[in-house]
């Protein structure tokens, strides 16, 4: 009999085949004494298992494929890191040394004394990390009870076609199944922002995640269909519903490669209107998919990976060289660099001054407001943008703005960085553009304000959704409210538009809103021209709007603006999405 789960699906496709459960068995630590003269060879034991651990993580990130995106080997770099953290190392070689502990129950310890003291933080991300600290000591545990490595540890190819089926994966285990040949993973925990399902889309494999009580239902070698899209996976399906999906897949698979054919044509809908499609961007390695996917430009460069694994902030060289290689990559196409938007969601110690503890991250000292209060995060790299715009075609976008004073502020910044580099004879683009991310309910109601003083505007909607519907957008638990169709947020996103319009300049969309292609008729109607979106969304994205006619559309955002709910929002749009298909 078939038994349907159904958990949520994070990184779209089809997979069927055989299930793989990735069990990793508790390991049972135990606590005894040590002799005294048997302290020394103990520490050592510890040292030699962090070594070795390390040179696993190494070995495994070294394997990591050049197309594979970077977030993989940044988790893993992250990985390793801790296990040079004195916090992690250095207590347990104390309580060998002065408490006479086992190298295991010392890593224990400390191992709890983190994990308490992460869960006690307010921020959700950081209570997060704890998975990061369970998942390095696991590995160092393991090694110290000398436990053989896992399956998918083990390059014998036998995973390959398996799909995995774990309570959690570590980063670690995401590179190893990519090698395996594993063509998909369902996980009982984890959300839609978790490392696991943004690691999921990363590779590219199907993924159902936070599907409670999978391992009560699903057995090893059992036969699944996963659905990565709807997050629906069938146990032991019918030989009629196998036909169906492989049907799906190979229609999955022809769309996809379709897609590619697109990338030197222009984004024109029907009736003849030219959109821009630009590349959000965040690690310099990922400049290269944006020529790939043939788009217009970067419409929102992250600077925030400058700012991490380090104590003190980048030097203004620093940050200019990292432009003119990025630059050169784009070898002409328009490069939008926002400013440092560090705080909140964006933790990356950064070499920011440490300030009082925030009890509300999302709406303290963050982006341009921390940036304003600490010039010297913000001045080197004002001046390296402006010194870099001499080079190529740049545009400098704020994040976060909420009033006018502080966009003054930033404007004042701005001319005295210009008259330092006058006076020192330092070329760069008089005519640079400077723009704002309207992000905040309140900048978008006063969108009419910023667009007078701005030669652009781009809505971040990830923030814009999290501030007008009052939801952190990385807490778990309120993730069922975020609603892009929400009446409230159309509002704001047209009010941005009709204040760009009269003012003449441009608005684009940098949020995930706009890369999700189910919304492109809706913000063609409402008026948006320019979408800067994740590259892998942009060749889909583009398929649509060639396939749609703006003309048709003319009632439409009349239609949406004036439903009550998100949900009479998503009808509409469903009819109309289907009538296109
Ligand atoms: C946004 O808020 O929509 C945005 C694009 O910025 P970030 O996701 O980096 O906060
Ligand atoms: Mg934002």
């Amino acid at each position: 009999m078939t038994i349907s789960l159904h958990g949520m699906g994070v990184s779209r496709g089809i997979a069927i085949g055989k299930v793989h459960i990735l069990e990793r068995d508790q390991i049972e630590i135990l606590e005894y004494a040590l002799a005294d003269d048997s302290i020394e060879t103990e520490t050592q034991r510890l040292q030699d298992a962090v070594s070795q651990a390390k040179q696993q993580l190494r070995a495994i990130r070294d394997h990591i494929p050049e197309s594979t995106s970077a977030d993989i080997a940044a988790f893993i770099d992250t990985h390793l890191l801790m296990m040079d953290d004195a916090a992690l190392i250095q207590e347990p070689l104390r309580l060998i040394r002065e408490k006479g502990c086992n190298a295991e129950w010392a890593l224990k310890l400390q191992r709890d004394a983190l994990v308490a003291a992460f869960d006690e933080m307010d921020d959700p991300y950081l209570r997060t990390r704890k998975d990061d600290v369970d998942h390095v000591v696991d590995r160092i545990q393991r090694i110290l009870l000398k436990h053989a490595p896992l399956a998918h540890e083990i390059p014998d190819n036998k995973l390959n076609g398996y799909i995995v089926l774990a309570d959690d994966l570590t980063p670690a285990d995401t590179v190893l199944m990519q090698h395996q040949g594993i063509v998909a993973f369902i996980t009982e925990y984890g959300g839609p922002t978790s490392h696991t399902a943004i690691l999921a889309r990363s590779l590219g494999i199907p993924a159902v995640i936070s599907l409670h009580d999978a391992l009560q239902y699903i057995e090893e070698e059992d036969f699944v269909v996963i659905d990565g899209m709807r997050g629906i996976v069938l146990v032991d399906p019918s030989k009629p519903c196998i036909e169906y999906y492989r049907e799906q897949q190979q229609e999955d698979i022809s769309y996809f490669s379709g897609l590619s054919s697109l990338k030197e044509e222009p984004a024109r809908t029907i009736d003849g209107v030219n959109i821009q499609l630009m590349a959000n961007i965040e690690l310099p390695r990922d400049f290269d998919t944006v020529r790939e996917v043939g788009a217009d430009g970067v419409g929102l460069y992250r600077t925030e990976f400058l700012y991490m694994n380090r104590e003190t902030p980048p030097y203004e060289e620093e940050h200019y060289e990292t432009y003119l290689k990025v630059l050169d990559k784009l070898n002409g196409l328009p490069l939008t660099i926002r400013t440092l938007d560090l705080g909140a969601d964006k933790q990356v110690d950064g070499g920011r001054k440490s300030g009082p503890v925030q009890s509300n991250p999302a709406l303290g000292l963050r982006a341009v407001r921390l940036c304003l209060k600490e010039p010297a995060l913000f001045r080197p790299q004002l001046r390296a943008i402006f010194r870099a715009s001499a080079k190529g075609t740049i545009r400098l976008m704020i994040p976060m703005l909420s009033n006018l004073q502080e966009m003054q502020q930033v404007l004042a910044m701005v001319n005295e960085i210009k008259s330092e580099l006058n006076a020192a004879k330092i070329k760069y683009d008089k005519k640079m553009p400077i723009g704002g991310m309207i992000e905040v309910p309140a900048a978008a109601i006063c969108a009419d304000i910023f667009a007078e003083h701005l030669d652009f505007l781009s809505i971040g909607t990830n923030d814009l959704i999290q501030y007008t519907i009052a939801i952190d957008r990385v807490n778990d638990e309120v993730n069922y409210l975020y609603d892009p169709l929400h009446p409230a947020v159309l509002r704001l996103i047209n009010l941005t538009l009709k204040a760009g319009e009269k003012a003449g300049i441009p608005v684009a969309m940098c949020g995930e809103m706009a890369g999700e292609t189910q919304y492109a008729a809706l913000l063609l109607s409402l008026g948006l021209r320019q979408f800067s979106v994740h590259p892998a969304n942009l060749l889909e994205l583009k398929k649509i709007i060639n396939d749609t006619d703006i003309d048709q559309l003319a009632e439409f955002a009349d239609q949406a603006l004036a439903a009550s709910s998100g949900v009479e929002v998503a009808d509409l749009l469903d009819k109309r999405n289907l009538k296109l298909h």
